[in-house]
């Protein structure tokens, strides 16, 4: 449970979420079914960054990421494949959602854990070939989790995630 993480619990599930993210250039990075913080933010937000799709569409693409944190067997193959065959994206689109949106609900899960666990400060660690933009708001850190936390991921297959720097 997330509130019985100690910072020792905390740098471990922070390299395990740097290691997945750091994965995601080369090939695909695992989804961890049994992050339950990332479970239940995918329950409750997942799919709201994807905009210009009609609320029926956002539903099920929620219950697509939400799933794919209850089944053991889900790979971001086996999401893609059914965020392709809810059929209203093409397959470069589903690809990159189901990238992009495992990403959001695992970093953000991580993230309501360390809010619980007084976590203040944090920094970007860059994923493998980060774009620009990220590179600039890692030169710009470190920043406080609560003006950074909102902005993860910075952008559509994002790959870089946030580490701790300090508590409170
Ligand atoms: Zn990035």
């Amino acid at each position: 449970m997330a509130n019985e993480l100690n910072p020792e619990d905390l740098e471990s599930e922070l390299r395990i979420a740097y290691q997945s993210g750091s994965e995601a250039a080369s090939v695909s990075f695992d989804v961890v079914p049994s992050n339950t913080a990332a479970a239940e933010y995918a329950k409750a937000r997942a799919a709201e960054a994807v905009t210009l799709i009609d609320s029926t569409t956002q539903a099920k693409l929620k219950e697509i990421i939400a799933e794919a944190f209850s089944d053991p067997e889900s790979t971001m193959d086996s999401i893609t494949e059914d965020i392709d065959a809810a059929g209203i994206f093409n397959p470069d689109r589903a690809s990159m959602i189901a990238r992009t949106e495992i990403a959001r609900a695992q970093m953000q899960g991580t993230i309501s854990v360390w809010q619980e666990a007084g976590v203040e400060v944090v920094d970007v660690l860059l994923g493998v070939d980060a774009c620009e933009l990220c590179q600039d708001i890692a030169a710009n850190g470190p920043y406080k989790l609560e003006d950074i936390a909102d902005d993860y991921p910075f952008h559509p297959n994002c790959n870089c995630s946030l580490v701790v720097v300090s508590f409170s």
